[in-house]
Formats: C-alpha cells, structure tokens, sequence
C-alpha cells in the first residue's frame, strides 16, 4: 500500500470508535471542490455517525481545471451533478444560496429565508470572479466564452502577432494562465508561425513564483524555451486595445489581444468575519475566530493561495477537527500544506509540488511524471479518487467505493489511491 500524503495525519477509525461519537449535524455551504471534499471526509471519518446537508445554489460541481484545454479541443469542463453526489454520501440537499450566520441561534439564513440550525458549520462557498482589466478577454469572467478560441485562431494564422497574458493583482491563482500561454506558444509553434510575440506579465517575481525554487525554474524554463517573454514584478493596470499600460513605472506594452485572469474577491456572508476584499477570516486551523463551531475553506477564505488542492486539504483538516471534537479518535491534522499542480504545457505536462508555510512555499520540486495517485489536477485525498471511479466505471462503482470506506480498523479504502507511487523522474528538488 502506498503511504498517505504527506500533510495530512489521518489514523484509521474503529467501529468501537464511531459508535462512542457524539451525533451531530453538519451543514456545508457550497458544493464546490471544498465543500464536497468536505462531505466526503467527514462520511469516511465518521461513518454514519453524522447528519450531512449541503447547501448550495449550484446543480453541480464545476470541475475547472480543463477549462483551459477549452480554447484548444473540444474537452470541456467537466461537471457533476451534486443530487447524485449527494446520494452517494447520504447527504441532505438544500438547493438555496447562504445568505449569512446568526451564531448566537447556531442557524445559517438562506437567500430564499430559510433558517437551518447546525451543529457545525462549514463554510465552502467559493470567491467572486470578476473583470479587472477593460477591453481583456478576461478567462472563466468574460461574456463571450469563445473569445479565447478566436485568439489562437488568429495567432495560428498570424493575423495578430502580439498577445499578452496578464495575472491581475490580488489573490489568484495564476497557474491556468501560464497553461494558456504554453499551449498557445505550441499552436503558434505547429502552425509554423515564427512572430509571434507572447508576453506573460505578473506581480510575480518569479515565473509561477509560489514555487519558488526548483517548481519556478522549471517554469521559466518552459517559458524561455517556447519564447515566451516572462515580465515579472509588474501590475497590468489598463489597456486600451493596442497598448498595455504597466505599474510600477509608467511602463507600457504593445498587445493586439490581452488575455487576463479574473480579479477574486471573496462572497461577503452576513454576520461573518471578513477582510476589506470579503474574504472570511479565518485561523489556522480554519475556525472562524468570533464564529463557535464555525470554519472556513477554500477559495472565500483569507488564505493567500486559491487552490483546489489546498481547498481540499483545509477541508479535510475542518472535517478531521469537527469529528475530533465529536468523539473520534484521529490524529490532529497538519496546518503545513502540501500544494500539488499539474502544469499543461502542450508539450506533457509539468508536476509541480511545494510545501508551504505561512503563505509561502519552503521546499518545492518538478517532474514530469505525476508523483501523486490519482494523477488529478485537483489533488484531493478524497474527491479525487471518487471522482476517478465516476470517470472510469459510472456513478455505481463510485458508490461502492465510498460505501466501503469505513471498515473497522482498516485505513479508509480510499487512503490506498493516494501517495508517490515512487520512481518519479524529477527536474529538480530544492533541499533548504
Ligand atoms: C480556469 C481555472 C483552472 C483551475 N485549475 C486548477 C487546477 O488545475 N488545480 C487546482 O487545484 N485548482 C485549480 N483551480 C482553482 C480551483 O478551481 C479553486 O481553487 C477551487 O474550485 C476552490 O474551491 P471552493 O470549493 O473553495 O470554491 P468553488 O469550487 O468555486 O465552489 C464554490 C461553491 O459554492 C457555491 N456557492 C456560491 N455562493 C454560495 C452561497 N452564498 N451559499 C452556498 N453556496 C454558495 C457555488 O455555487 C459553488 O458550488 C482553477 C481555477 C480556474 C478558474
């Protein structure tokens, strides 16, 4: 068996152990990555043990991390349906967006004025994207979704020669909009195009710079080698259809197209802690300080790095403290994230990995072999695997999967999908 992933501490429950659990009820917002990781790590950590409901406006899980193949194939972003997710789980489905928490009275007041009590709360309702830069074909928040498709058809046949791919200020995650320059660089490349002139601009001082280390040069190697012009330490800050206006300095750059990432800022819940861009505070160990039996995961929290994989991490974290404080016996589960991604780059992708510490990563490494299982883009220790058996065999294995979780004083079935499978090919490692 593969060991677990580093990051996480969790021990296997007993039959013995759940049955001494206090019963309690749970209620996620939002059926996201976090929110339904959520969901899965508390009914493989505690059994039957808990009442689950869900509540989120969406039908479905919103998959994104293959948006970006979008522009150049036909795979779409995958989707799926959280009735049936729901069904899988035995988890309670409340179609309705949170409003805000009143805390004192424990209930969460929905959109639609419903008010329903819990026992624990957690908070998973993703952020806010929204459009940053005018006149920028703004990725996952612009009108026109097909806008990008018409960029690289027009790079492909050399109609426009220019193309700037900014990351916006603020909290983001910019990974998506390096894949988008790779491929575009590789379509330009295949079309024999030799002008072309693809500029990556970022507040960044280093290409991907939250690996910082060995993850950041394997980067900017990629990006020298396919010719992309990597312009760090630099805010993109208007532009005007020809020219890119950049800060610090009054610098500017000529761009026929300017592709941009979406500004995030946070969902702003009444009666909920939050910063000055609304994201909700939280404390390490993702409790909203103020909030008793409350926390927060995922992209709508104060956290730097607005990640699947690190949502999901926070989220089995809250899962494994929540079943804890009921009675579990588990291991206290880390604060020290382990950030897992997948790079495209239309030439293999890139594995990237960094642990990270206050925000920032201290060790990080790339490969070109995935040194995680399943080789998803959003690495989570339970999502993933269930979310494998659903792509693979249907909905019915996926079903069996989780039913076969928790097996007295067996490590949960899904633990074994998880871990290096060893003999990873690797570009480079930091060791500080
Ligand atoms: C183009 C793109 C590519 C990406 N690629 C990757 C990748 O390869 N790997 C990776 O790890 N991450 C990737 N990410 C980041 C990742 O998608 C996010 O970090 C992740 O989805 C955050 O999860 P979340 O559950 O916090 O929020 P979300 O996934 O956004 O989910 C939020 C959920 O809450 C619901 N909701 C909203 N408001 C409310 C409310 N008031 N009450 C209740 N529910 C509500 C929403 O309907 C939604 O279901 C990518 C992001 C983008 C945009």
């Amino acid at each position: 068996m593969a060991p677990p992933v580093p990051g996480h501490s969790l021990a296997p429950m007993t039959q013995t152990s759940r049955s001494q659990m206090r019963p309690l009820h749970v209620v996620v917002a939002g059926g996201g990555i976090a929110g339904v990781e959520a969901l899965l790590a508390l009914r493989t950590l505690t059994g039957d043990a808990f009442t689950l409901t869900l509540v989120s406006p969406a039908e479905q899980l919103h998959y994104r991390p293959f948006a970006v193949l979008e522009p150049f194939s036909a795979r779409a972003t995958r989707h799926y349906d959280l009735a049936e997710i729901c069904a899988d789980v035995g988890v309670r489905r409340h179609r309705d967006a949170v409003a805000g928490v009143d805390a004192e009275e424990r209930t969460v007041v929905t959109e639609g004025g419903e008010r329903i009590a819990y026992d624990a709360l957690i908070l998973a309702p993703g952020a806010r994207a929204g459009v940053g830069l005018e006149r920028a074909h703004t990725f996952f928040a612009d009108a026109n979704p097909d806008s990008l498709h018409w960029i690289v058809q027009e790079l492909e046949r050399g109609a426009v020669k220019r193309v700037a791919f900014a990351v916006p200020p603020g909290r983001t995650w910019p990974l998506p909009l390096y894949e988008l320059a790779l491929m575009s660089a590789a379509r330009v490349r295949e079309a024999g195009v030799r002008d072309a002139e693809l500029t990556l601009v970022t507040p960044e001082d280093a290409p991907l710079g939250i690996f910082q280390g060995a993850g950041s040069a394997a980067v900017g190697e990629r990006l020298e080698r396919t010719g992309i012009r990597f312009v760090g330490n630099s805010y993109a800050h208007d532009y005007d259809g020809r020219t890119l206006a950049l800060t610090p300095g009054e610098r500017t750059l000529e761009a026929d197209r300017v592709v941009a990432l979406p500004v995030l800022t946070g969902p702003s819940l009444g009666g909920v802690p939050i910063d000055g861009d609304g994201f909700v505070h939280v404390d390490a160990h993702g409790r909203v300080p103020g909030l008793p039996d409350v926390y927060a995961v995922g992209d709508a929290t104060t956290f730097a790095i607005k990640q699947g994989g690190i949502a999901a991490q926070q989220a089995d974290a809250v899962a494994t403290l929540i079943a804890r404080g009921a009675g579990a016996s588990l291991a206290a589960p880390s604060t020290r994230p382990l950030l897992r991604a997948v790079l495209f780059t239309g030439d293999g992708p890139l594995y990237l990995r960094a642990t990270i510490t206050g925000g920032e990563s201290v060790v990080s490494s790339a490969s070109r072999h995935c040194p995680w299982w399943p080789p998803h883009k959003v690495a989570a220790r339970y999502l993933a695997p269930y979310l494998a058996d659903r792509d693979e065999s249907g909905r019915a294995t996926a079903r069996r999967h989780l039913r076969a979780v928790p097996s007295p004083g067996q490590p949960t079935a899904v633990v074994h999908h998880d871990g290096d499978p060893g003999g990873v090919e690797l570009l480079g490692h930091d060791r500080r």
